[in-house]
C-alpha cells in the first residue's frame, strides 16, 4: 500500500498480462523478451499484404495514395473529422443520409455501388464485395493472369480515387458528377495508362481480353 504509483502501475501491468495470457510462466522464464509478450498478447493474424494491391505500376500514382489511406482507414471522412468540430454534420458527401464513414462511402452509398457495379460488369465480373481488402483478395484468387489481375488493381484503385473525387466535389463545389461520367473517367484513366505500360511478355488471350475493354 505504500509503495509509489509507478509500482502500483508495474504491480497491475503485470498482474494484466497474466490474466490475459492465461499463465505466470512468463514472469518465471529464464530469458524475458518484450517482443514474445507482445506478440502472446497480440494473438495470430493473417498478414495482409497491402502492398502488391496498391503499388501497381498500372495505377496512377495520385489514385494510389488514395487507395492506400482507403485501405488503412486513414481518409479524413466527416464522420471522423465532425466530432472534432469540422464541418457542419457528419453525413455522407454524396448521399447526405448516411454518417460518412469509409465502408459507406466506398460500398454502401448507392453512388458507389453503381459505381462498382458498372466498372465490374466493364471488366467481366459479376461479384459484390462489401470492403476494399476482401474485393481485391478475391480478384487475387479470381484473376490467374498476372496481367488481367494488376489491370483490375488499377481499375479499383481507380475507383475509389474517383469517389473520394466525386465526394470530395460534393462538399467544395455543391456537384456531384454522374455516375457515367465517373465510369467513363476510370475506364479512360485505366486504359490510357496501362497502354503506355503494356509489356510485350502479355499473351494474345491477354492482349485480347484487354482490347475488348
Ligand atoms: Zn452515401
Amino acid at each position: 500500500m505504500a509503495a509509489s504509483w509507478a509500482v502500483k502501475y508495474i504491480c497491475r501491468a503485470k498482474q494484466a498480462c497474466t490474466e490475459f495470457t492465461g499463465s505466470s510462466t512468463w514472469l518465471t522464464s529464464a530469458k524475458y523478451y518484450i517482443k514474445d509478450n507482445y506478440k502472446l498478447m497480440r494473438g495470430s493474424r493473417d498478414k495482409i499484404r497491402w502492398n502488391m494491391f496498391v503499388w501497381n505500376r498500372f495505377s496512377m500514382p495520385k489514385h494510389r495514395i488514395i487507395c492506400w489511406l482507403a485501405l488503412q482507414d486513414r481518409l479524413k471522412t466527416k464522420a471522423r473529422l465532425f466530432p472534432l468540430g469540422i464541418g457542419v454534420d457528419n453525413l455522407c458527401g454524396l448521399c447526405g443520409s448516411h454518417p460518412e464513414i469509409g465502408a459507406h462511402l466506398f460500398f454502401e452509398c448507392k453512388y458507389s455501388i453503381d459505381c462498382c457495379t458498372a466498372i465490374m460488369h466493364w471488366l467481366g465480373f459479376r461479384t459484390y464485395r462489401s470492403s476494399l481488402i476482401s474485393l481485391f483478395q478475391w480478384v487475387r484468387r479470381y484473376c490467374t493472369s498476372g496481367f488481367k489481375r494488376k489491370v483490375t488493381y488499377a481499375v479499383i484503385t481507380g475507383v475509389v480515387y474517383f469517389i473520394w473525387k466525386a465526394r470530395n466535389s460534393s462538399i467544395w463545389k455543391g456537384s456531384v458528377p454522374t455516375v457515367k461520367h465517373t465510369v467513363q473517367h476510370i475506364q479512360f484513366c485505366v486504359k490510357n495508362r496501362v497502354s503506355k505500360l503494356i509489356g510485350k511478355k502479355i499473351s494474345t488471350s491477354e492482349a485480347h481480353w484487354f482490347a475488348s475493354l
